[in-house]
């Protein structure tokens, strides 16, 4: 069944109505594989308890010890419904790879990649979908080093040229970051714009309204902001 088949059914008595359906018991309607058990989904955890896992998890994928190895396992249940216990948004990059990365399995991280990893409106309903329809109690924004994206956006704007095709979206969308790690004069800019650039997306999607803010302030949903070391395979919050 496509959770995004009913998620429009929720849109419209949500904010219709005003009364939107935030909880897993709330969303009782577009989950009833699972909704109908007594127990608690899988990812009815608390914001803290999924940073702890996801740190975990990095821990063992930068030790070399990561295991999550067998990835048929649970696939009948998953193809019923999904219980993502943290939201990310990741850059592109083919060198960050959130699952691995965090050592979680299919069905564990519910991801929005752009490169840049920013929060674009698509960005934004897609998160809106993961913690409200989904029930992740967390969201990460996930920048990393070496970022090409970042990289591109302090090049055109050096050199005050327009970069061809679509690339210009990306500029834009990344350019804030850049001009705000300028203003602390600091010796790697390329990483204080990576760290920036975190910075304001999470800020922006602490504020997000009213979906995301109403839950952030209701301390059901804490957002956090991380970069990934490649070389190392690190994530390091900012
Ligand atoms: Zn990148």
């Amino acid at each position: 069944m496509c959770g995004f088949c009913d998620a429009s059914n929720l849109t419209r008595r949500g904010l219709l109505t005003g009364a939107l359906a935030v909880s897993a018991a709330a969303a009782l309607p577009l989950s009833p594989a699972w909704a109908q058990s007594p127990a608690p989904a899988p990812n009815a955890i608390s914001p803290d308890e999924a940073l702890k896992r996801l740190q975990e998890g990095n821990a063992r994928y930068a030790a070399n010890t990561s295991t999550n190895k067998d990835f048929s396992a649970g696939r009948i249940a998953r193809a019923s419904a999904q219980y993502p216990f943290a939201s990310l948004v990741s850059c592109a990059d083919s060198r960050v790879a959130p699952e691995l990365a965090f050592d979680q399995g299919p069905g564990e991280l519910f991801v929005v990649r752009v490169a840049g990893n920013f929060v674009n409106e698509e960005g934004l309903a897609s998160l809106e979908y993961g913690v409200v329809v989904l029930n992740s109690p967390l969201i990460m924004v996930l920048g990393h080093s070496d970022c090409g994206a970042v990289n591109a956006t302090m090049k055109a704007m050096q050199d005050g040229k327009t970069l061809p095709g679509h690339l210009p979206s990306l500029v834009d969308a990344i350019r804030p970051a850049v001009v705000a790690a300028q203003a602390k004069k600091p010796a790697d800019l390329l990483a204080e714009a990576t760290a920036e650039n975190v910075r304001l997306n999470v800020k922006y999607l602490a504020g997000a309204k009213p979906l995301i803010s109403d839950l952030v302030a209701a301390g059901k949903l804490k957002i956090v902001g991380a970069v990934y070391d490649i070389a190392s395979g690190r994530v390091m919050p900012v």
